[in-house]
């Protein structure tokens, strides 16, 4: 089901979905305010930098021209003053333009880190309902979002800084220059200046439209390449590397269509702005012709024309800076768009923090449904369990067991109805705390690359991990014995996603995992599936040394695991049951079949 997703380029929005907050039509720069303001002391100085840069060509270009004229006349002894001057000049303009562009690329670079973390951030306390369901968004989305985009994000921000300042700084000290030269003359030469923005305003924001598909192409490629990979065992066992070149293809030719459009707009828009600036000219030569009738001098008329050679480039390269923020609109939106909506599953202000929990666990008639139009999982569900107690959950897959542990660990709230544990209602309990006491064992592992010990202590990875603690729990999880016989024993890497070891490995590790968390809630959701009976059999009875202490809730296939627990319920169509032990162990094959046993 999984690789069917990839197909689509278009991604609809998260679902089910609170209402978005409105954001103003000036989101992308505005978004990226507080970022640049946190590095204003880089930027200040970069500015600073530029300043000096532009002062010093401004005093280098007259004393080049004037140099260059001495040296005919050729008095050396004069001329090494000077040309000692013109030494300092060149390097002061050397080192504060590379002083300007260190310090503005510090400030980018800086910026995005930090809209960066914050995006990942954002991310992790996002409802389960945005990564999951048929809306979700995919992971490869996200990273490329987080990655890639984010360095476009970098480039916007630098050329921004870059152009702004020191462009202006140009801009008008060369307007000046012209307007003391001749304002009638300056007057007929501005009508350049608005035809430009208005063409470069139009064709920016075509650039933004393009740039935005572009990005979504290639975000469409990533999270394909995301999935497939990581089932590269699933393709070559299917004979489905064809199939997934075609795919391939399919979603890299729209991203190749999207991005040559977006390259041919970027070569067109300095050509069409190159040929107002030649029109421009011939008006100025019009207004000069009939200006040289009057009182112009030839000196005057050469540094009119110098000014307003010099003064084309920083309008272009506002012009240009301005094209850079319309192509980095879309990656800004779509990084920012991941903090958009807000959670959900929120702690209210109040809430209780548990040091110690006891594990008593109620549910009072939980009724959910994913989203609005789906149908009801779970339909008034009442279900008490005493601290201590260890209760089994059986049924058919599909009846909503899984989803009955998503609300418990609030992954989800529930649609209506209200989940308590220690008679506190888990939305007034702290997250941290609550999830702090209930621990997950599911059927999907997850295991990261890195050693055994590190994914055994996962809870203490910041914090340290106690290494005597992490073999007392691979041996209560009978994993002790395969682990020592890794090349390193507890330091082993085991590789992406646990990828050294077998399915049976991968489910010991996780329930040392659990033991080693050592929570007062122990959720077992099919976590010894994959076990082979010998292994199932001592797994069964560490988990019953672990059952004595704590409130255990197992969902299993197994008549031998599910006889382990005080009470037996079925979950059948979102609906409770309690199984009694006789009716189990006298039952028909066939009834106990349906209720999804196998023995
Ligand atoms: P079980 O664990 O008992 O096999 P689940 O709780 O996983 O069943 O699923 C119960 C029902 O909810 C199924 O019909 C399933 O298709 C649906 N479901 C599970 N997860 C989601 C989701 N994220 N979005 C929408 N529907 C879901
Ligand atoms: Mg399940």
């Amino acid at each position: 089901g999984t690789l069917a997703a990839a197909d689509s380029v278009d991604r609809r929005p998260p679902s089910p979905k609170p209402p978005p907050l409105r954001l103003p039509k000036s989101l992308p720069l505005r978004s990226l305010k507080p970022y640049l303001l946190s590095q204003s002391g880089p930027v200040l100085l970069g500015w600073l930098c530029g300043a000096v840069s532009a002062f010093s060509l401004s005093k280098l270009v007259p004393r080049i021209g004037k140099f260059s004229s001495d040296f005919a006349g050729a008095d050396v002894f004069r001329l090494r003053g000077e040309g000692f001057a013109l030494g300092v000049l060149l390097l002061a303009r050397a080192v504060s333009s590379y002083l300007q562009h260190a310090f503005l690329w510090d400030a980018a670079l800086k910026a995005v880190y930090r809209v960066r973390v914050d995006a990942f951030e954002r991310v992790l306390e996002r409802d389960l309902g945005f990564f999951e369901g048929g809306g979700g968004v995919s992971a490869g989305d996200i990273a490329y979002r987080i990655t890639a985009e984010a360095s476009d994000v970098a480039d916007t921000i630098y050329a921004l800084l870059n152009t702004i300042v020191p462009s202006t700084l140009q801009l008008s000290a060369m307007a000046m220059q012209m307007l003391t030269i001749s304002p009638a003359l300056s007057l007929i030469s501005a009508v350049i200046i608005p035809c430009v923005a208005l063409v470069i305003a139009f064709l920016g924001e075509r650039l933004r439209k393009i740039s935005k598909k572009a990005n979504l192409s290639i975000a469409a490629l990533s999270a394909y390449l995301n999935e497939v990979l990581p089932a590269i065992v699933f393709v070559k066992a299917n004979n489905a590397e064809a199939c997934e070149i075609a795919r391939f293809k399919r979603l890299a030719r729209v991203d190749l269509s999207e991005r040559l459009k977006k390259r041919k707009m970027k070569a067109l828009i300095p050509q069409i702005i190159q040929s107002i600036y030649m029109g421009a000219l011939f008006l100025f030569c019009a207004g000069s012709l009939l200006l040289s009738k009057g009182s112009f001098e030839g000196c005057s008329m050469v540094s009119f024309v110098t000014s307003l050679v010099l003064i084309i480039e920083p309008i272009q390269d506002v012009g240009k800076a301005y094209n850079e923020l319309k192509q980095g609109e879309p990656a800004i939106e779509r990084l920012f768009e991941l903090g958009r909506f807000k959670a959900k599953v929120m702690e209210k202000p109040d809430e209780i923090h548990l040091d110690n929990m006891a594990g008593e666990l109620k549910f009072c008639h939980v009724s959910f449904r994913y989203s609005d139009k789906m149908a009801l999982v779970l339909d008034r569900l009442d279900l008490h369990i005493k601290a201590g107690e260890t209760v089994a959950l059986v049924g058919p897959s599909g009846g909503g067991k899984t989803t009955l542990v998503k609300l418990l660990l609030r992954l989800y709230d529930p649609s209506s109805g209200c989940i308590c544990v220690d008679n506190y209602n888990i939305q007034n309990i702290q997250l941290k705390s609550l999830r702090r006491h209930v621990c997950l064992v599911s059927q999907d592992i997850t295991l990261f690359s890195g050693t055994v010990a590190e994914n055994i202590g996962y809870r203490d990875l910041m914090n340290g991990i106690d290494m005597d603690r992490v073999e007392l729990a691979g041996q209560l999880a009978n994993a002790d014995e395969f682990i020592k016989k890794l090349p390193e024993g507890y330091n082993t890497n085991i590789g992406p996603r646990g990828s050294v070891l077998s399915g049976g490995q991968k489910q010991r590790l996780a329930i040392a995992r659990a033991v080693y968390q050592d929570p007062s809630i122990l959720i077992l959701d099919e976590a010894t599936s994959a076990l082979d009976s010998r292994s199932e059999l001592l797994v069964r009875q560490a988990l019953q040394r672990l059952m004595e202490t704590r409130t255990v809730l197992v969902i299993a296939h197994r008549l031998e695991t599910v006889l382990m627990a005080n009470r037996i319920f079925t979950l059948n169509d979102g609906r409770l049951q309690e199984l009694t032990r006789s009716s189990l162990l006298g039952g028909h094959l066939n009834s106990l079949e349906s209720e999804g046993l196998v023995i």
